[in-house]
Parts: C-alpha cells; sequence; structure tokens
C-alpha cells in the first residue's frame, strides 16, 4: 500500500494537492477535517461535539479523532492506499496512526510538508472564507489554528524526519508546479 500523509499549516493547499493525488496514484482521500464537517452538517453526538472545537480553532481530542479515523479505515478495507490529510496533528495521533496501520500489516509510506510563508495562508484562508463560506476562515479563528499549528503539529515535523519519511514541498507556485514536486517523490515511493 502507498499512505501519504499530506502535512502542512491550515490554507497551504493539502486538499487542493490531495484532488491531484487521488486521480494519478488511486489513492482513497481521508480528510479528518471533512468528515467532522460532513458529522456537523448530519448533527451526529460527533458533530455537536465537534462543532464547539472547531469554531474556536482548536483541535478535539486524540482520543476522538484516533477512533473516528479508525472507523473511517475499517470501512475502507480494500483500498490501494491512503492520503491521509488533515490526521496526524499531534504527536500521540501520529504514534496512534502508525499502530493502527501495523495493525493492518502496513505503514505510512511517506510525508509531504507544504511549506507557505505565514502571509500567503492567511490571504488564502481569507479568501476560501468568502468563496465557501467555511465557519472557521475568519481572521480570529484563522489565528487561533495557526497558534495550535506551530505549537502541537509542526512538531510532527521532527517525527517523521525520525522516521526517514519527511519531504518539505515548495507550497508556493502554481497547482501545477507544487504536484510536480510531489509527484516526484510519490513515482520514488517503496510500496509496502
Ligand atoms: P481542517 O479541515 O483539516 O483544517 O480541519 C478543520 C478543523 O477540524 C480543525 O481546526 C480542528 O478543529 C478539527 N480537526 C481536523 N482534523 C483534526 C485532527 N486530526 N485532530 C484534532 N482536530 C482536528
Amino acid at each position: 500500500m502507498l499512505n501519504v500523509v499530506i502535512f502542512g499549516a491550515p490554507g497551504s493547499g493539502k486538499g487542493t494537492q490531495s484532488g491531484l493525488i487521488i486521480k494519478e496514484f488511486w489513492l482513497d482521500h481521508i480528510s479528518t477535517g471533512d468528515v467532522l464537517r460532513s458529522e456537523i452538517k448530519n448533527k451526529t453526538k460527533l458533530g455537536l461535539i465537534a462543532v464547539g472545537y472547531i469554531d474556536k480553532g482548536l483541535l478535539l481530542p486524540d482520543d476522538l479523532i484516533i477512533d473516528m479515523l479508525s472507523n473511517v479505515l475499517d470501512g475502507k478495507k480494500d483500498s490501494a492506499g491512503f492520503i491521509f490529510d488533515g490526521f496526524p496533528r499531534t504527536i500521540p495521533q501520529a504514534v496512534a496512526l502508525k499502530r493502527i496501520l501495523n495493525e493492518r500489516s502496513t505503514d505510512v509510506t511517506t510525508m509531504l510538508d507544504l511549506k507557505v510563508e505565514e502571509d500567503e495562508l492567511i490571504s488564502r484562508m481569507i479568501e476560501r472564507g468568502e468563496r465557501l463560506g467555511r465557519s472557521d476562515d475568519n481572521l480570529e479563528t484563522i489565528k487561533s489554528r495557526l497558534d495550535v499549528y506551530h505549537s502541537q503539529t509542526a512538531p510532527l515535523a521532527e517525527y517523521y524526519k525520525e522516521e526517514n519519511k519527511y519531504h518539505a514541498i515548495k507550497g508556493e507556485g502554481t497547482i501545477g508546479d507544487i504536484f510536480e514536486q510531489i509527484r516526484k517523490i510519490l513515482n520514488t515511493c517503496q510500496i509496502s
């Protein structure tokens, strides 16, 4: 299986690049943010809990999100591989992802870190808020999401460096140029 973690700050283009990756590499795209937004829309128990965190730009507790991810994977047993978008976001989530994949006789193949300057991230998210009406794409929540990213999520880069799975991607430029860097890396990945 080819299991890719797409990583980067909010607004770094993880969703856009995931859309291109799944078309070329036939992976299942799992975006924990999208799963949560659909739970909120359907007013499920998890959705009702999630809304309070998302609107403040805070992370949901690890145990809730890990259970959710594990359930999503249980529903996709015939997959050729996954692209994990927005997960893991903390070290305990990364450790859990390894365990969950190991239990399924596989592991994370590679991690792609989309690097984008902070000013650019903010203007992309403001523009997305106006275009899609995402409740957390407003300046106050964006600032809190960026703080959370720096304190809780960015340290994961070190975790994947130690696993020799880390790749930095220049996340600015055209969508096609960014994808070209990703394609080169994924084409050289050993599939386990
Ligand atoms: P995203 O669409 O990935 O930017 O996620 C939107 C929001 O969903 C985040 O700001 C968090 O509140 C929540 N969320 C998504 N993924 C996770 C995760 N792996 N751990 C905790 N909270 C998450």
